[in-house]
């Protein structure tokens, strides 16, 4: 990995709490998901450690949050800028870890930095109201006020942009960070904390925390200094970390699984839908929260659009995401493969017809052949589940009103795409969809102006934009009254 880097000291082992590299008991192995060579060993922390970052934190906070909103902000344009700056090391390191490819690692780091910059200028414009007085002589206001101590859990599949998304807004409005990033990509989030503290952050305002996952989300919630708890990840982790955060009554946050519809209308024609089809679903491998996971298209146009798509996919590289050839990195490991081959055996048993797969050799164990699913049906895993994998499932609709109702089928409802001209029928997919994100005509819906965020057990808040800021902000309503004394003046 080194031989790859210009600056060598990004790739940090020790975690990052307090503004030192702590060591922990233990060293776990990381590898590389495209030929499962080990990339490095990162400490384990154990649970005094886990609690030093929190006291850390707790003692960073009042320092922090009394700082002016633009001290604070040029902090953050320093870290943007030096993250801009490592791009490409940040960009590999990325990629040996999490096997995405090289152009999909820099345009990451890209997005992830677009984040840090929108929230510092955004902390200066976090105004509170006044509220017109309905009592005597009395003035009334909010002040939005920093919350405290943040804990930041975040998932493999975008090892930079789902930490700054969360980190960006915290600090910006004066909250310290303990971030937890996954496992399996924890160098991404080491890089990111070596990058801070040469940008000067005082002492414990942002902290990387490595190790049992299990343990320091248990630390870190059972924790009353830590006041906000914003998850990124599976919807089973979830749904456990509120219920350990509802012991200390914790503000929750929570980007939560997807099983995104993409619904072609039936004026749109198929060479496009197909592109936006292709660039919805295969991103990151599929292994993307808001991935394409089941494609409704007119029967009239369902023929053609399989034969365009299977042709399409006929562009498609699978290999080591270093290999600038490449368009399509493995999977995070081989149980994820092994996933993505249920998938498909399931389908195939229930009824769905295999339209294509990749053809091509594929290196290792964790990597899987992109392949296109035709007549999907509710009984099928691929459109019950979240399917995290390069599988394409197709279905035809005869109606608009099925379309809508069977992408409403699921308990997920984080995004959804509609392709066409029709302004009615866009509307009433605007209207009649239940996710909390609908893009007509775009791929690309996400970034730092943009509320983020999914409905039903897609999650609970939402990230970036304004509101980015809710999850560690409180409102704090003040009531100026005149005392007796003094009416009349
Ligand atoms: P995950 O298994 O839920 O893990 C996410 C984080 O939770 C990791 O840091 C993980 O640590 C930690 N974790 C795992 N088990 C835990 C436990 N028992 N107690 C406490 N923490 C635990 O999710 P993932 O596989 O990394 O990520 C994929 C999921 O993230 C997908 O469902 C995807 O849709 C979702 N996602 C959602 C969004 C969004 O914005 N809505 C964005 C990206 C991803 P370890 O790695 O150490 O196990």
């Amino acid at each position: 990995m080194m031989a790859l880097l210009d600056d060598v000291r990004l790739v940090r082992n020790h975690a990052y709490i307090n503004k030192k590299w702590e060591c922990g008991d233990d060293f776990q192995a990381v590898e590389n998901p495209a030929n499962n060579q080990v990339v490095g060993y990162v400490s384990q922390l154990n649970k005094a450690q886990i609690q030093q970052a929190i006291e850390g934190a707790e003692g960073a906070f009042q320092p922090w949050r009394k700082l002016s909103v633009e001290q604070r902000s040029e902090y953050l344009l320093r870290w943007h800028d030096a993250i801009l700056n490592a791009q490409k090391d940040l960009a590999y390191l990325m990629v040996v870890e999490q096997g995405k490819t090289l152009a999909e690692a820099m345009g990451e780091i890209e997005y992830g930095a677009s984040f840090i910059r929108w929230f510092a200028e955004e902390a200066k414009r976090s105004y509170g109201h006044t509220i017109p007085s309905h009592i005597q002589d009395a003035q009334l206001s909010t002040v939005r006020e920093p919350i405290g101590v943040a804990a930041l859990i975040t998932p493999w599949n975008f090892p930079n942009a789902m930490i700054t998304r969360k980190a960006a807004a915290a600090l910006a409005i004066g909250c310290p960070v303990i971030i937890k990033p996954a496992s399996d990509t924890p160098f991404s989030a080491l890089a990111l904390a070596e990058l801070a503290d040469r940008c000067g952050f005082p002492s414990g305002v942002l902290n990387v925390v490595t190790g049992d996952a299990a343990m320091i989300s248990e630390t870190l919630c059972a924790a009353p200094q830590v006041k906000a708890l914003s998850f990124t990840g599976s919807t089973a982790v979830g749904k456990l970390l509120l219920k350990q955060a509802a012991e200390t009554v914790k503000k929750c946050s929570m980007e939560l699984g997807g099983n995104a519809p993409f619904i072609m209308l039936d004026d749109m024609d198929v060479e496009q839908a197909v592109s936006a089809a292709m660039a919805a679903k295969f991103q990151t491998s599929g292994q993307d929260c808001l991935a394409a996971n089941r494609i409704f298209v007119p029967r009239h146009l369902y023929q053609d659009f399989l034969t365009q798509f299977a042709q399409a996919m006929k562009s498609i590289v699978v290999g080591n995401g270093l290999d600038p050839n490449v368009t399509l990195g493995p999977l995070i490991s081989a149980k994820a493969a092994k996933q993505a081959q249920h998938l498909v055996d399931d389908a195939l048993t229930k009824g769905a017809r295999l339209i294509h797969q990749y053809p091509g050799h594929l290196t290792g164990p964790n990597f899987f052949a992109p392949t296109l699913l035709a007549d999907v049906t509710p009984d099928m895993a691929v459109y019950q589940e979240e399917n995290f994998c390069p599988v394409a499932g197709v279905l035809p609709y005869d109606t608009l009103e099925q379309a809508i109702e069977m992408s409403n089928d699921t308990e997920y409802g984080l995004a959804a795409y509609v392709y066409g001209h029709n302004i009615h029928d866009i509307w009433r997919c605007l209207r009649g969809l239940e996710f909390g994100m609908v893009s007509v005509n775009s791929v690309k819906m996400t970034g730092g102006p943009i509320p983020f965020g999914g409905v039903k057990q897609s999650g609970l808040g939402r990230e970036g934009s304004c509101h980015g800021f809710d999850e560690f902000s409180e409102i704090k309503y003040c009531c100026l009254g005149q005392l007796p004394s003094a009416s009349g003046c």
